[in-house]
């Protein structure tokens, strides 16, 4: 196993402008090793309730992901419910039920302990910083997280922050954690927090990686219909972490091409409602789609 993932395992109700789907698959970590899974191993770590349905588990199974670090308690699966109005960048959360993610206590399987790349979904900084403290070394740790918890719990996240490489945050998230309103200066602030490397996710007007050398500007592929943005940013971080496992690499070439193949899962992932289309999807047609961001962008 090559990638490790911390992050919620949810069921989601969800209303967007094209309709409503009810209690469906998603959450941090499923939508981001379904995405990673198309580039290389994944491992799951997280927790589900007794209500959790098992057509879900199903479809992990399909996608070869390694569920060792996946428990079931007795409690109910982590529950998520929100909004898209107008502005299909911005969800308005109406309920977060963390569930059976109160008492969770993250606990990494040996077999995992020596893994390479370690992604941090969005979940308690808390459980992000217990997972850290289990994994030797990795090669690289990339985080992710929300206002929900910028707010809620800023203490533990910087302490993760301070540990991990990379960072994965929208731009209103950014300004929020940084306390800037200009991106650059966001990037400076966040990076004299500890990771060197920022990526700042811009929903349908694409995404800015700064490293220490360069600033990279990706559009986000242009899509006539968006059905549902919810996990757009996890599918981003799927691509983005699965596609540097798989070449295990992380050269500023290297990591300019990560964020295309984000931008193409987070593209894909919004097609449809809760995972449809990810569950469907082949190589071939996201290297179809890395090709289209090629004559997208050139000039
Ligand atoms: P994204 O649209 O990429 O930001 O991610 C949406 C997913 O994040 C949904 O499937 C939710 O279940 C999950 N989610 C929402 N709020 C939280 C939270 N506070 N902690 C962990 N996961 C969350």
């Amino acid at each position: 196993m090559n990638l490790l993932v911390v992050g919620s395992v949810a069921l989601d109700s969800i209303e967007t402008p094209a309709g409503k789907a009810e209690r469906v698959l998603g959450g941090s970590a499923v939508y981001f090793s379904v995405a990673a899974s198309y580039f290389t191993d994944v491992g799951l770590v997280a927790v589900i309730g007794r209500d959790f349905p098992e057509e879900h588990i199903g479809l992990l199974q399909q996608r070869k992901i390694d569920l060792r670090g996946l428990t079931r308690e007795s409690g109910l699966t982590f529950h998520w419910k929100g909004r898209y109005n107008g502005d299909l960048n911005e969800a308005e959360s109406l309920e977060t039920q963390l569930n059976v993610f109160e008492t969770f206590r993250p606990l990494i399987p040996p077999e995992y302990q020596a893994v390479s790349f370690v992604f941090l979904a969005n979940i308690d900084p808390e459980l992000q910083l217990a997972v850290l403290k289990q994994v030797k070394r990795p090669r690289l740790t990339i985080c992710d997280t929300m206002n929900f918890w910028i707010q809620g719990k800023e203490d533990a996240l910087r302490e993760t922050i301070k540990q991990v490489d990379i960072l994965i945050i929208n731009e209103g998230e950014a300004r929020l954690l940084s306390r800037q309103s200009n991106v650059i200066r966001a990037y400076r602030t966040i990076a004299s927090l500890g990771p060197k490397i920022v990526v700042i996710k811009k929903g349908s007007h694409g995404a800015l990686l700064f490293t220490p050398a360069s600033v990279f500007s990706a559009p986000a592929y242009l899509l006539e219909t968006v059905t549902d943005p919810t996990g757009a940013g996890d599918c981003f971080a799927g691509g983005f972490a699965g596609y540097l496992a798989r070449v295990q690499q992380t050269s500023e070439e290297e990591l300019r091409r990560a964020v295309i193949y984000g931008s193409v899962m987070a593209s894909f992932n919004v097609e449809g409602f809760s995972l449809d289309r990810l569950r469907t999807l082949s190589g071939d047609e996201i290297e179809d789609r890395f090709m289209s961001f090629k004559q997208l962008t050139r000039f």
